[in-house]
């Protein structure tokens, strides 16, 4: 079976179902299966609203994003908040679901996707925070996405994990040097399940979310 990569930077190689999120670059959207696109905190300068906006119509930018916003960072926070409505508003237009980037900033986020009335499913990438941040996520209904974080066994992010609704989960590979096959075998023995129906189930939660 497939497994399914929500959110990595690397581009398709093998049989598995993956989602190519693209920061810059927006034109080798036309080349990949699927991908996200959007304008990442980290580098907004030189932002272009309107190539995003174009390149995010086409059928296989099947996500926005990752955007949103992020304490660590140098760019400027005012921009960070404007480009995050615009992103949102821009996901509403298009009825695309959003890829959250969030750095130190989960009350911020969260209280600029309700003032915003976000109108599609919002996904949480790279989650590895704690059980309480991720209850208030869960409550308004949106995504959690694992990665590489969940591998470490002294990670708290491994019961967050576990006790995550299983329709209200996605793993992913991001940037770690991590197989996604890797992923899914801690994901499965964490949560005392098997491969298989941890396959089946994101591949329900994909179709959900992405209409992939
Ligand atoms: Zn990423």
């Amino acid at each position: 079976m497939q497994y399914i990569d929500i959110h990595t930077h690397k581009k398709k190689e093998d049989d598995n179902t993956i989602i190519t999120s693209l920061y810059a670059g927006y034109e080798d959207a036309v080349n990949l299966p699927y991908c996200s696109i959007g304008i990442h905190p980290w580098y907004a300068d030189g932002y272009d609203m309107d190539r995003l906006t174009r390149y995010a119509a086409l059928p296989n930018v099947v996500a926005i994003g990752e955007c949103g916003l992020d304490k660590l960072t140098t760019t400027d926070w005012q921009l960070q908040e404007k480009l995050f409505r615009l992103q949102i508003a821009l996901a509403n237009e298009l009825r695309k679901p959003l890829i959250i980037h969030c750095v130190r900033a989960y009350d911020e986020v969260l209280q600029i996707l309700k003032q915003a009335s976000v109108q599609v499913p919002v996904v949480f990438h790279g989650y590895n925070k704690n059980e309480q941040i991720a209850q208030r996520i869960l409550q308004v209904g949106y995504y959690l996405s694992f990665g590489a974080a969940i591998i470490s066994d002294s990670s708290a992010v491994q019961q967050v994990l576990t006790n995550c609704p299983a329709n209200r989960l996605f793993l992913e590979t991001d940037d770690a040097p991590v197989s996604i096959k890797s992923i899914y075998e801690k994901a499965a023995s964490l949560r005392k399940t098997d491969t298989d129906s941890l396959i089946l189930q994101l591949q329900k939660n994909l179709h959900t979310v992405f209409n992939i």
